[in-house]
């Protein structure tokens, strides 16, 4: 067959294909070109799911009359001019299609007019013809509108959905631009109704309280951090706020909403331990990147984007999220300079690695039932070892450990994790609370110490060490005998996630730990588990490995003999109750002792 090159019409059908694949993408596109206009009242309205009508107007600058209908034109864009342009994009639009593929399957209608000039222009494209072009009066900006689309391309109208789904692809598209830009009005309306409306105060909190409701924005915090040349800023949900997937967050680039797996992965990381497995955070992140960083140039629709390094926004991400979280939670104190709950190596293995789990609730937890009336339920209470027991000043809690908050649990799964009273806590070191008829008694550090222990070991074996690095070495004398145990061990240390160097004179320098602890236990940290290589020196390594990862668990856990607040004691609770087996905290000891009715009765004599 004879090779031809495509006529005009023809090969902007095609292209209209990858821009224009719904309604939603039709706004999008239009959209872009208001706020690139410099718009700040943006009126969206749509018919029919938009399929037979369309409409989007704005104030921007408008269009000159004799560049109206080159607008229409394939890779027609006042945007870029020269290669160079490309690395340094500042619009949202720049590809010069959007017009062009619209009108290509559409009759689309444009009036404009710009600032100064008494009169605007129509101008009318019939499936990518044009078929009028006049003088019109007209407001100053541009409105455009797009009837009967795909009326040219049956094909096309049978991926759509219905008019419904339609119009919530379009509402979402307003929703991402809307949050993208506060300073920008933005009004939607949908077979006569509005649907969404910001005020364009230029406040971000503003338009998430316009969008997801009160119940949302009462808990949503301000991020606002700076990572090398890379910016964050936008608004989080603590973690009494969540949804179970990911359509509450929102992640921007340079003002451009981008799907991106990373950042998810760095907010979901950020939110571990302090959220439930299955549950998704809720943001809003604005990331502020030199253009040349990013290339957005890989999606048609610009949805997608690759960085020139994914690890540095993972971090950035993630750092601002964690020191938000931390910031906000009034129950977890900071410790002095020196600790940072930095993920060492900028490619740490947790983000691409990081999935969204389902929920696993077992029916009927493994609890330790004491149907058996025990004979002696103080002697579970009184094990607690003296260490464990001694008061510990508030300022030294592991930073990011005890982190503890309430989960609000939507849904019937969850329903009888909150279906428990909670009672109190007895002796500030243990949790009491009531449920389905028994007394329950939780003890605090152990645990926590068990939750704790259960992260490590599992990110262990599925993704190996997830060292911390530590602002500056922390240096631990030790004694001739430790320090030759050390050396002969030093790549055990490695392998469980810390960085060690020798510093000499039986000096060690810790640079980086498996876990985020007080600087000030590090020492002890070290020193128990050289006792513990001592001690088990025939053991397998990973029964060894076990051990010390226990150490660690149980120094970063919250302490015996210390108050705890009703969140904190609530997320405790819930997270126990959602081990799948684990009566005892890693030293052997019991999480959880239950108390019948029928044991206490007995106690008083009630029942014999
Ligand atoms: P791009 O946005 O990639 O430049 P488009 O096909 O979307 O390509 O738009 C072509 C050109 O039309 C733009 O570069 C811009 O100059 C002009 N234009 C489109 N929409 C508007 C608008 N709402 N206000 C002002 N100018 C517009
Ligand atoms: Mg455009």
């Amino acid at each position: 067959m004879k090779i031809k090159v495509l006529e005009t019409t023809l090969s902007n059908m095609i292209a209209a294909g990858e821009v224009v694949e719904r309604p939603a993408s039709v706004v999008k596109e239009l959209a872009e070109n208001s706020i690139d206009a410099g718009a700040t009242n943006i009126i969206v309205e749509i018919e029919q799911g938009g399929v037979k009508y369309i409409r989007v107007s704005d104030n921007g600058c408008g269009i000159l009359k004799e560049d109206a209908k080159t607008a229409f034109l394939r890779h027609a864009t006042s945007k870029i001019s020269t290669p160079e342009d490309l690395n340094a994009i500042l619009t949202l639009g720049f590809r010069g299609e959007a017009l062009a593929s619209i009108a290509a399957v559409a009759r689309v209608e444009l009036c404009t007019r710009i600032y100064n000039q008494g009169f605007g222009t129509r101008v009318e494209v019939t499936a990518g013809e044009f078929t009028d072009e006049s003088e019109t009066g007209c407001p100053q900006g541009t409105t455009i509108i797009v009837n009967n689309l795909f009326f040219n391309t049956p094909a096309r109208v049978k991926f759509l959905k219905s008019d419904r789904t339609e119009a919530s692809y379009v509402e979402e598209t307003v929703r991402r631009l809307a949050f993208a830009h506060p300073e920008v009005s933005f009004k939607f309306i949908s077979d006569g109704k509005e649907r969404l409306f910001t005020s364009g105060d230029n406040n971000l909190y503003n338009v998430v309280y316009n969008i997801y409701g009160n119940d949302y924005v009462g808990s949503m915090v301000n991020v606002e951090h700076t990572d090398g040349n890379i910016k964050v800023k936008g608004l989080i949900g603590l973690p009494n706020v969540y949804r179970k997937n990911r359509t509450y967050q929102s992640f921007y680039i340079n003002g451009r909403y981008i799907i991106n797996r990373t950042m998810s992965a760095a907010l979901e990381e950020a939110f571990k331990g302090s959220m439930v497995n299955g549950l998704f955070p809720i943001a809003v992140l604005h990331l502020t990147v030199p253009p040349s960083f990013v290339d957005i140039n890989v999606h048609p629709a610009k949805l997608e984007a690759k960085f020139a390094d994914d690890s540095m926004v993972f971090s950035a991400i993630y750092h601002a999220c964690k020191n938000t979280l931390l910031k906000n939670n009034s129950t977890v104190k900071s410790v002095g300079e020196g600790v940072i709950n930095t993920r060492a190596e900028h490619n740490s293995p947790s983000y691409s690695a990081v999935a969204a789990q389902p929920l696993v609730l077992k029916e009927g937890h493994e609890i330790i039932k004491t149907q058996e009336a025990p004979t002696k339920p103080a002697v579970n209470i009184n094990t607690v070892s003296i260490r464990d027991n001694q008061a510990i000043p508030p300022e030294i809690i592991p930073k990011n450990i005890s982190v503890y908050q309430e989960q609000r649990i939507e849904g019937t799964e969850h329903s009888k994790l909150t279906d428990y009273k909670l009672l109190g806590q007895l002796f500030s070191t243990y949790i009491v609370f009531e449920m389905q008829g028994q007394a329950f008694l939780i003890d605090q550090h152990a645990a926590h110490e068990r939750l704790i222990y259960e992260r490590l070991i599992k990110e262990y074996r599925d993704k190996g060490p997830m060292p911390q690095q530590l602002l500056t070495a922390v240096i631990v004398e030790l004694s001739p005998l430790e320090f030759s145990l050390y050396k002969e061990n030093g790549e055990f240390f490695n392998q469980l996630g810390f960085e060690i160097n020798e510093f000499g004179n039986n000096s060690i320098a810790v640079r980086m730990l498996p876990i985020a602890l007080d600087i000030g236990l590090i020492k002890d940290v070290v020193i128990d588990i050289l006792g513990t290589i001592s001690k088990n020196k025939i053991s397998a390594l990973e029964i060894i490995r076990e051990k010390a990862l226990y150490t660690v668990a149980c120094k970063a856990a919250v302490k015996a003999n210390r108050k705890m607040g009703e969140f904190e004691m609530r997320a405790l609770i819930k997270d126990v109750l959602s081990l799948e087996e684990a009566n005892t905290c890693p030293h052997g000891r019991p999480l959880m002792i239950a108390l019948s009715k029928a044991f206490i009765e007995k106690q008083f004599k009630r029942i014999v």
